[in-house]
């Protein structure tokens, strides 16, 4: 059996037909990855994909260019990859992009890495995704083990939508999310906050996730790739909303966590959760687990920094995994204290020059 995308053999969809695990997988403890500043390395966020079905305007240009196919990690190699992090230390893997439920044979991947689920190294397989394809892929993805998906949705109203995401129906979202919820996906809504755009919009959408059983979180829009617009005037920082929040609601703070670099609030009123993701406002690094793979095998070591490691080499290298597992030590050994993010009306260049898409959120 092949894989119609690569023409090489299909990744293991069963548990029969997977690779068998170390013996005492479930119970070794793994080498873990700890960084110059003593934080352990436990999550990691794979852009699966640089492609994607919409083009919202704070990610992404109207023609963005793509990379050619040939440079992208076979799904093969995003397999091992995220398994010599898992070996390493990892228990939290997030797939992300572009939309990686674009990805043909993306189910492939999925059900193969849930073998480590099932022996217990990972804690944690999750998406983010735009929604567009979950109408067809619920079912599957709560069958490979995903229980928590974070769909990104900045609006409620269907022009709106269309306007931020140039190329999305909200229609097909909402019932992707309806299908999710039905298949027994619990579903973090993320919305950007942006100014003039959707801030007022931010109460109805809390009130619609809290009644729907959704956590809603909000993300500051951050300095990231050029895009066709000023980054100076979609800017709202959340500490702002948060305080316009606190004169209608009763916010408690609460040390509920997901892994991520959000900060949560129980809204008394509605009895559900509100998350902050302040990139801007306040720095979170001094806590960070994080680090990101590209769909071309290149690390970040913080989504804020322009420094990398190239992975594919390595990989491609060797069949063993030692090559990889040498040269993600030396790349943890750099991992930079935080990032540096400003978005000022002098500061016209994007803090990074890569976007989103390409180390995934
Ligand atoms: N396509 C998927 C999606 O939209 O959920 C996954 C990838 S997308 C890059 C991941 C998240 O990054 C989304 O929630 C998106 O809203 C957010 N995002 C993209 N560009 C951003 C930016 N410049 N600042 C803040 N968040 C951004
Ligand atoms: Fe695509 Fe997600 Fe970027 Fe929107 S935010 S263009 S859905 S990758």
């Amino acid at each position: 059996m092949s894989n119609g995308e690569t023409g090489q053999p299909i990744l293991a969809a069963s548990a029969a037909m997977r690779p068998a695990e170390p013996a005492n997988a479930a119970t070794s403890p793994s080498p873990l990855m700890i960084d110059p500043f003593g934080r352990a390395v436990t999550y990691l966020r794979v852009s699966v994909t640089d492609r994607c079905d919409f083009r919202c305007v704070y990610c992404m240009a109207e023609d963005m260019t793509f990379l050619p196919k040939r440079e992208v990690l076979s799904l093969e190699e995003l397999d091992r990859l995220c398994t010599a992090f898992i070996e390493k230390g990892v228990r939290k893997l997030r797939l992300t992009g572009g939309e990686p439920l674009v990805r043909k044979n993306i189910m492939t991947l999925i059900r193969g890495l849930s073998r480590h689920l099932d022996s217990g190294l990972l804690e944690e397989l999750t998406i983010t995704t735009n929604g567009s394809q979950l109408a067809r892929l619920a079912n599957e993805l709560y069958d490979a083990g995903v229980r928590r998906i974070n769909v990104s949705l900045d609006t409620l109203d269907e022009q709106r939508f269309k306007a931020i995401t140039r190329w999305g129906e909200l229609g097909k979202v909402m019932d992707g999310i309806r299908a999710a919820k039905e298949a027994g996906l619990q579903i973090k809504i993320n919305m950007v906050a942006l100014k003039g755009v959707n801030e007022h919009e931010i109460i109805p959408m809390m009130e619609w996730c809290h009644a729907n059983g959704h956590d809603l979180t909000l993300i500051e829009t951050m300095p990231l790739g050029e895009i066709d617009g000023d980054r100076t005037d979609q800017y709202l920082p959340l500490s702002l909303v948060r305080s316009r929040l606190a004169d209608r609601f009763t916010l408690t703070d609460i040390p509920y966590k997901t892994g991520g670099p959000a900060r949560y609030s129980k809204v008394e009123e509605t009895g559900g959760r509100i998350g902050f993701i302040t990139p801007m406002t306040h720095n979170f690094c001094e806590s960070c687990n994080r680090v990101r793979v590209t769909c071309t095998g290149q690390l970040y070591m913080c989504l804020g920094q322009d420094d990398m490691a190239d992975l594919r080499a390595p990989l491609r290298a060797s069949e063993g995994n030692e090559l990889l597992s040498d040269a993600i030590d030396e790349a943890i050994g750099r991992k930079p204290k935080g990032h540096d993010f400003v978005i000022d009306r002098r500061t016209r260049q994007p803090a990074v020059s890569r976007h989103m898409s390409v180390t995934g959120g």
